[in-house]
């Protein structure tokens, strides 16, 4: 399975760069893959959802979702 060498980061909209390198037998559903934003520095790991290009990271909204939420939630402390 293929994950992308770069995401872009939701937060400011730059390149993320992987970090994590492939594991030898390959990257399998359930690993987990950092990237590393070249905008912000903000660290985004991202979990192997599914073999489907457009599916890669199922969890990637979601994740991205509650991280905003969290976000919203300090600014109102
Ligand atoms: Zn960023």
């Amino acid at each position: 399975m293929e994950v992308p060498d770069s995401i872009t980061c939701v937060d400011c909209g730059q390149t993320a760069h992987r970090l994590s390198y492939p594991p030898e037998e390959g990257w399998e559903v359930g690993d987990y893959v950092a990237y590393r934003c070249s905008g912000c520095n903000d660290r985004w790991d991202l979990v192997v959802a599914g073999d489907e290009p457009d599916s890669t990271f199922v969890s990637y909204a979601s994740e991205f979702r509650a991280i905003l939420e969290r976000n919203a939630e300090k600014l109102k402390e």
